[in-house]
C-alpha cells in the first residue's frame, strides 16, 4: 500500500494528520493513502524554497541547465516504472503513460536550452556614450497546482522552465494521483538539484489556500477545471501574485463535406476516446456539415462498439477506466441527461465487460443529433462521451464554436485549403489544428486557449513560460571618465 507524505526540503515528511484514499480506477480497490498538508507543512514548504533561493538564482544557467539534462536521462532510464505509477493511480494505459511522459520531457529539452532563452536584449549607444540593456531575472518562490489527469506532463509543464529560471518550485499535485509527481521530485534530487528548490505538497484546498495567498510566493501556475481557475486567478492576484490559470474545454472538431472520411474516423476515435476522454484537448464535439453526418455515424458506430476497455497494464487496451467512482457516476449522469434531453444514444458504453477489472469502467459512447441548447453540448463531460452535431454549412459550425464559453482546442478536417485558413483566422480558439485532432503545440511554443479556458495574459511553457517566470531589468550606463556634462534638470532625451 502506498503511503505518499509529502516531499520538502529533498526528504520525504511524516504522515499529515489528514488523509485521504488512493484507488486503482482499473480495480475499484484502495492502493494506498495520501496526506493532505496543513497550513504550517505548507508553509514549511515555501520557507524551504525561500531558504534555497538565493544560493539556486546565483548558480550559472549553464550550470542550472546541466542538472536538467541529467534529470532528462533519468526519466528515461525510469520511465517503465513512471508509467506504471500513472496507469495504477489515473487508469490510463501504460503506451499512454508513456506518451505523457515522452511531452513532459519535450518541455525539459527545452528548458536545457535556458543559458539562451534567458538572454535579454541591448542597444548600444542610445545616447552618446550611453548603452541600454535588458535581463531576466527569477521571480523567487512561485507554486504549481496540477489536476489529475496529466500528473506527470502538466508539473512539467511548470517546474522545468521555473527552476531552469533560477526559480524554486512548489507543487501541489492532485490528490487522486500524486504517487508518480513523488518520484519526479527523487529524480530531481538524484540528478543533483538542491534541496528545497523542488518542494512536493500534497493536499487539498487547506494547502492551495496558503500557496494562494503567503506572501512569499510570487507567482501562481494552474491547470483544472474552470471554477477552480477562476477561484485561484482571482485569489492570487488579489494578492499580488502573477497568475496563469488553465481551466476546462470543449473542443469541437469541423468534419467538411470535402474530407477524407476515413482519416477523419481514425482521429475522431483517439480524440474521443484515448485517455478516456479524460484529456483537456480530447475532441468532445464533431460538427459534422452539410451531408456527411450519416456517413460519420455509420463509420464512427462499429469503431466505437469495438473499443478494447479494460485495465490499462493490458497489453493491447485502447481505453482505461475514469479516474473515481464518482467521476463515473457524473458521466454516466450525463449519457442519462443526453438521452432525456431528445439526443439519439448510438452507442451505449453503460454496462460495458472490461478486461481485467471490475472499476470504474464506462465504454464509448456516442451521441447523434446534439444540439446547442442540450447539457450534453454545453458542458464539459470528461469523459468517453463523442457528441455528433449536424449543421447546414461551414458558416454555422463557426458560429457554434465561437459561442461556446470554452476556447482551448479545436480542429477542422478538410481538403479545401482555403476553407481551412479562413478557419484558422476566425475562429476563437486558442490552438487549432489542420486535418491534426489534438493541436497541441510543441514544447518550444506555448500552450493556452481563450475564452474561459485560461485566466491571465501568458500561456504556459514555450516563450511564455520564459516570460511568465522572470522579470525584466532594463539598464541604462554610460562610463564617463570625467564629468563631461553638468547636472541637466530637464527630462532626459536621446540626442
Ligand atoms: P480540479 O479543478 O478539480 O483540480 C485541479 C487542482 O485544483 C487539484 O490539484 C485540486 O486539488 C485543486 N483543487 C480542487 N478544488 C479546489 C478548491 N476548492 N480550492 C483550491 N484548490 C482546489 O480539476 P481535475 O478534476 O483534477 O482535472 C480536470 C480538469 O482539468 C478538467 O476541467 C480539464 O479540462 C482541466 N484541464 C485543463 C487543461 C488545460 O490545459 N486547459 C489541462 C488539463 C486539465
Amino acid at each position: 500500500m502506498a503511503s505518499v507524505t509529502h516531499y520538502i526540503d529533498g526528504r520525504h515528511t511524516e504522515q499529515s494528520e489528514r488523509k485521504q484514499a488512493l484507488y486503482n480506477p482499473a480495480t475499484g480497490e484502495i492502493s494506498g493513502e495520501v496526506s493532505l498538508a496543513s497550513v504550517s507543512e505548507t508553509e514549511a514548504a515555501i520557507a524551504s524554497a525561500k531558504a534555497a533561493f538565493p544560493a539556486w538564482s546565483e548558480m550559472s544557467p549553464l550550470r542550472r541547465a546541466r542538472v536538467l539534462f541529467k534529470f532528462k536521462s533519468l526519466v528515461e532510464e525510469n520511465i517503465d516504472e513512471l508509467a506504471a505509477l500513472i496507469t495504477q493511480e489515473h487508469g490510463k494505459v501504460l503506451d499512454d503513460a508513456k506518451g505523457e511522459l515522452t511531452r513532459g520531457l519535450e518541455v525539459v529539452e527545452f528548458a536545457c536550452g535556458i543559458p539562451h532563452l534567458l538572454k535579454g536584449e541591448i542597444t548600444e549607444q542610445i545616447a552618446n556614450g550611453v548603452d541600454s540593456w535588458s535581463l531576466n531575472q527569477p521571480l523567487g518562490v512561485v507554486a504549481g497546482i496540477s489536476p489529475f489527469n496529466f500528473p506527470v506532463m502538466v508539473p512539467m509543464w511548470m517546474f522545468p522552465i521555473a527552476i531552469a529560471c533560477g526559480n524554486c518550485f512548489i507543487m501541489k499535485p492532485s490528490e487522486k494521483d500524486p504517487s508518480s509527481t513523488m518520484r519526479i521530485a527523487e529524480l530531481l534530487k538524484e540528478a543533483g538539484l538542491p534541496d528545497g528548490v523542488f518542494n512536493v505538497v500534497n493536499g487539498d484546498k487547506e494547502a492551495v489556500d496558503v500557496l494562494l495567498t503567503h506572501p512569499d510566493v510570487q507567482a501562481v501556475s494552474f491547470v483544472g477545471s474552470t471554477p477552480i481557475a477562476e477561484y485561484i486567478y482571482s485569489m492570487a492576484s488579489q494578492h499580488g501574485k502573477r497568475v496563469q490559470a488553465l481551466g476546462g474545454a470543449k473542443n469541437h472538431m469541423v468534419v467538411m463535406p470535402d474530407a477524407d472520411l476515413d482519416q477523419a474516423v481514425a482521429a475522431l476515435m483517439g480524440a474521443a476516446y484515448g485517455s478516456a476522454g479524460e484529456r483537456c484537448m480530447a475532441i468532445s464535439v464533431a460538427v459534422a456539415v452539410g451531408n456527411v453526418a450519416d456517413a460519420l455515424i455509420e463509420k464512427l458506430t462499429p469503431k466505437v462498439e469495438a473499443l478494447r476497455v479494460g485495465n490499462g497494464v493490458i497489453e493491447g487496451m485502447e481505453m482505461g477506466p475514469l479516474v473515481t467512482a464518482d467521476h463515473l457516476r457524473k458521466v454516466e449522469g450525463y449519457v442519462a441527461a443526453g438521452v432525456e434531453e431528445g439526443a439519439t444514444l448510438v452507442v451505449d458504453g453503460r454496462g460495458v465487460e472490461p478486461e481485467g477489472g471490475e472499476g470504474f469502467f464506462l465504454g464509448g459512447c456516442l451521441f447523434d443529433n446534439v444540439t446547442p441548447e442540450m447539457t450534453i453540448y454545453r458542458d464539459e463531460i470528461f469523459g468517453p462521451v463523442l457528441a455528433v452535431v449536424r449543421v447546414p454549412d461551414y458558416a454555422t459550425a463557426v458560429t457554434l464554436i465561437n459561442e461556446h464559453e470554452f476556447g482551448n482546442g479545436t480542429a477542422i478536417f478538410t481538403q479545401n485549403g482555403d476553407a481551412a485558413r479562413q478557419f484558422c483566422h476566425e475562429i476563437q480558439v486558442g490552438m487549432v489544428g489542420v486535418n491534426v485532432p489534438i493541436p497541441v503545440p510543441m514544447a518550444f511554443h506555448s500552450f493556452g486557449g481563450w475564452k474561459r479556458s485560461l485566466f491571465g495574459p501568458l500561456h504556459m511553457h514555450g516563450p511564455d513560460g520564459v516570460r511568465f517566470y522572470t522579470r525584466r531589468k532594463a539598464i541604462t550606463a554610460r562610463w564617463p571618465t570625467g564629468l563631461r556634462a553638468q547636472a541637466d534638470f530637464i527630462m532626459p532625451t536621446m540626442k
